[in-house]
């Protein structure tokens, strides 16, 4: 709906550059009334699950847009003028939580009444505090874990208050995005069960993670996460921290150490040939690369996937 509105480039990057509001925005009547026009409403979402599970509900009836390149790891990511310009002209912007896209509250302050609404995906969602170490927790005050997304139990909350945000900014395809997202969600709980009957007799039950993105999931099914980095993946663990790694590793026996495909697996193939363990990769689904793009993964075969790797690993 909002993608016809004129707004030249430079008045953009002006108004978000001194982050005052504008309204450089021309409405015409005709374009406040969906219905009279026939157009889709636009939603940006920024990560990769947040565009899975709007996409899953919106289906064809909304314009649905990923803001963070899905080959980009989103931790450290920050919009740029032409983001927030595509941002500006959003319906809707679908967002996981203020840990995640840390960027977001300023930017939701900054834009005008005119702009988007903001939708927080795990709204409703009680945030672990994803800091252990004792000596960590001092530096880093409300280090909340915004890894929600992979419990497929909170995926289920998160795709609900998607649902409702669609539903409340275009009525007319209610009933359409209703059971959409009832479909969705009884597929996140067919995931959820293979997860718990597939988890519960599994021999080991610790996993050492490139950076501490399974906190969720590992309380979800029982398991305990140690993660190498911590709740970003470019936090390099120090020496004293790889030494008790090292410890755990061998106390516990693990014989696989997790690594991603968006950051540098230096230090969990370090780790791994330190202790003779193998190196696996476990998707944060934080993103997908080309290749996994190509095959038209998704978020519940990449879960699929994730719980093959869990069940393999942590049987051995
Ligand atoms: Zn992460």
């Amino acid at each position: 709906m909002k993608k016809k509105y004129v707004m030249t480039a430079v008045v953009a990057v002006a108004c978000f550059s001194l982050m005052v509001g504008c309204s450089t925005k021309s409405r015409s009547s005709n374009e406040t009334n969906k219905s009279s026009t026939n157009e889709k409403i636009h939603v940006t979402t920024t990560f990769y699950p947040m565009y899975e599970f709007t996409k899953q509900v919106a289906g064809d009836k909304a314009d649905v847009e990923l803001l963070i390149p899905s080959t980009v790891e989103p931790h450290d990511w920050e919009p740029s003028p032409k983001d927030m310009k595509n941002i500006q002209q959003s319906d809707l912007v679908v967002y996981n939580s203020p840990y995640m896209e840390t960027w977001e509250p300023s930017i939701e302050k900054s834009i005008n009444s005119e702009g988007p609404t903001f939708v927080k995906a795990s709204t409703g969602i009680e945030l672990m505090n994803g800091i252990e170490d004792e000596e960590e927790k001092g530096k880093q005050a409300h280090a909340y874990d915004p890894h929600v997304w992979l419990s497929p139990v909170l995926a289920q909350k998160e795709v609900k208050n998607i649902a409702e945000a669609l539903e409340k900014a275009d009525p007319d395809n209610k009933d359409y995005y209703e059971k959409n997202s009832e479909k969705y969600i009884d597929q996140l709980k067919d995931l959820d069960k293979k997860y718990q009957s597939t988890l519960k007799d599994v021999r080991n039950k610790e996993l050492i993670t490139q950076h501490a993105a399974f906190g969720y999931l590992a309380k979800q099914y029982g398991l305990t996460q140690v993660p190498i980095a911590g709740l970003s993946p470019e936090q390099e663990p120090s020496a004293a921290k790889l030494a008790e790694l090292k410890k755990f590793a061998q106390t516990h026996h693990v014989k696989t150490i997790y690594f991603e495909e968006l950051t540098s697996p230096k230090v969990a193939k370090t780790l791994a040939d330190e202790v003779g363990a193998k190196t696996e990769v476990l998707n944060t689904l934080e993103g997908l690369s080309k290749e996994q793009q190509k095959q038209g993964l998704d978020y519940i075969e990449a879960m699929e996937n994730n719980l093959k790797q869990l069940q393999k690993s942590l049987s051995e």
